[in-house]
């Protein structure tokens, strides 16, 4: 009989609003898809092709607090809609893709901004800067059912209280099914697969005992505290 030699790692999970927990599979991220935030990290916002890095689902994180990463000076918030996939498909069509999306939650894509810096001036893949451990606070995946349409609604991140993001999920310059679409061009995607889909202008540096409060209209909030 087949078996595992070693103790099989536990399933990354995001816990469910109404109780349960979503296994994930895959975490897929997508780079400047909000036109003021392509500018203020010094690129052009020209609807050019999407590009994608990936997260390791075990990055995932609902524990409301973030530690202090040790080898960073400059580590930033990032807000963003998160997709969960109920099924997937190689080549979705724009039109079928939102039949796929099990559930939106909250999320943060938190950056080790100096590290990405570096790895972009070398040439290098984004890792180390992006997918390190608990880099992704999630907050209650939310049935997709319950939010409705993903094309809009206010998405704002404050630090202690003061506003540091603003926007609209109607500014992304690749819509949740375009992003699907395309992503399953390249990739095969599954039930449990996740997409962070893109973070909206005024990221900036958190230190500990910041306390993070991101809300996305219709779909939830999520409070992180930097520990
Ligand atoms: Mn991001």
């Amino acid at each position: 009989m087949t078996h595992f030699v070693i103790s099989a790692p536990a399933v990354p999970s995001i816990p469910v609003a109404n109780g349960g927990l979503f296994p994930v599979r895959r975490v897929y991220c997508i780079g400047r898809n909000y036109a003021a935030h392509a500018i203020e990290m010094g690129h052009d916002p020209d609807r050019e092709a999407p590009f994608f890095f990936q997260k390791n689902p075990s990055n995932l994180d609902a524990s409301g607090e973030f530690p202090s990463p040790i080898h960073s000076s400059d580590v930033h918030h990032e807000v963003e809609l998160l997709v969960a996939l109920k099924s997937g498909g190689t080549n979705i069509a724009v039109d079928y893709a939102l039949d796929t999306v099990w559930g939106y939650a909250v999320a943060l894509d938190m950056t080790l901004r100096d590290l990405q810096g570096e790895a972009k001036k070398n040439g290098r893949p984004w890792e180390i800067g992006k997918a390190f451990e608990r880099s992704a606070p999630v907050g209650l995946l939310i049935p997709a059912a319950d939010v409705g349409d993903p094309s809009s609604g206010r998405v704002e991140l404050k630090v202690n209280g003061k506003m540091q993001q603003e926007g609209d999920l109607n500014q992304m310059i690749w819509k949740v099914p375009e992003i699907i679409s395309h992503l399953s061009k390249y990739f095969e995607l599954q039930a449990g697969d996740i997409i962070l889909s893109g973070t909206p202008s005024g990221v900036g540096p958190v230190v500990k005992g910041d306390v993070m409060e991101a809300i996305i209209a219709g779909v939830g909030e999520l409070t992180v505290r930097v520990v």
